[in-house]
């Protein structure tokens, strides 16, 4: 169980956050809502910590995916609509009752008795903005542990959960939240894909993971106790019934806390651009890729799966010849040739008499 302090005054707000949100608000555009970072995408950017380039559109919340239209390279990946509709289709059946579906599968899992109906809080996390959604979840949370202190169970559905990201704040958006009534708070996943006999696909499982280990480091952010373990609900077998299964994420919350603590600090990144730079994705390509092209990346072919701008990317290494189109691995072993030509020609010298 994780147990952090609940967020400082310097974490909340201050000049210098203002004056970060300002700056990040002009790069997406005027006028320009900032898109959510999901879980997802935080984990693929931990993934990837030495790309300023991403790091500095999702912080802003750029949306990545018009970026890369407006520069010609539209994104290759995206959940199909059918893929969409039935994982929608799923969570709301599973949350249509308030929570108590969640409850007994969490109950299931870990052995305890479900409460009855009476005990079971599911209060509204709506507000207006994100701003407003994340005062309304620490609202809900804070009541939570006063009703847990009475025994009572809470499910926040779709709580606002804040995390600092590279000096910066990203909010987070998980499935639900179970406060049990030892006050400790179980993130829970749903998912559309099946639970086949007890076991399922372990990539998916794997993502799950760390999308989940995001989350409860959110979550920790907020204060109080968090579980070790996220809730997994998905369909069993082959039917649309729910079942669900633990995800240890403590190995997965501490590799992420590390890769998260090796980005460049934002407003670092920010400062480095000349002023008038933007992201607006209605501009025009050219001013665009002037813009994107001022902010380091780190691009290799893993990208493809987890970044939008990955097209875009890979055309520019490849024109710059970087050994990271050739992998990760490749350009750790080729150390401080900074090209391929570079390793060509280093490989073809003469060998020292
Ligand atoms: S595709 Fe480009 S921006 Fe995205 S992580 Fe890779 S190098 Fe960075």
């Amino acid at each position: 169980m994780t147990h952090l302090p609940h967020p400082t005054a310097s974490a909340q707000g201050g000049p210098a956050r203002s004056a970060l949100r300002a700056r990040l608000a002009a790069l997406r555009g005027p006028g320009r809502a900032p898109r959510p970072m999901d879980s997802r995408a935080l984990a693929a950017l931990a993934a990837n910590p030495g790309c300023d380039r991403r790091a500095l559109l999702d912080s802003a919340g750029v949306d990545k995916a018009a970026l890369a239209g407006a520069l010609g390279a539209p994104s290759g990946f995206g959940r199909s609509q059918f893929a969409f509709a039935r994982g929608h289709a799923f969570e709301s059946r599973v949350t249509a009752d308030g929570g108590a579906e969640l409850v007994r599968l969490l109950c299931s899992v870990t052995g305890r008795t479900p409460p009855v109906a009476t005990a079971l809080d599911c209060p509204d996390t709506t507000g207006e903005g994100p701003a407003g959604r994340r005062a309304r979840t620490l609202r809900a949370l804070a009541e939570a542990d006063e009703a847990a202190a009475e025994g009572r169970w809470t499910v926040l559905l779709h709580p606002m959960l804040e995390l600092d990201v590279a000096g910066s704040p990203v909010c987070l958006e998980p499935d639900a939240v179970v406060v049990t009534p030892d006050a400790v708070r179980t993130i829970v996943e749903i998912k559309s894909f099946s639970i086949l006999d007890g076991s399922a696909d372990p990539a998916k499982v794997g993502a799950a993971a760390r999308q989940a280990a995001v989350y409860a480091l959110a979550l920790a952010e907020a204060g109080g106790a968090v579980a070790d373990a996220a809730l997994l609900v998905c369909p069993r077998d082959f039917s649309n019934l729910p079942t669900a299964a633990p995800l240890d994420l403590r190995r997965q919350r501490a590799t992420v806390r590390r890769q998260l603590a090796r980005l460049t600090r934002v407003e670092e990144i920010a400062a480095r651009l000349p002023q008038g730079v933007s992201f607006d994705p209605e501009l025009p390509p050219d001013r665009l890729t002037a813009a994107v092209d001022a902010v380091p990346a780190t691009y290799a072919p893993d990208c493809q799966s987890g970044c939008d701008l990955a097209f875009h990317c890979r055309e520019r290494a490849r024109e710059a010849g970087e050994p990271g189109v050739l992998g990760r691995a490749t350009r750790a072993e080729l150390g401080g040739l900074g090209t391929i030509a570079d390793a060509l020609a280093a490989a073809r010298a003469p060998a020292p008499p």
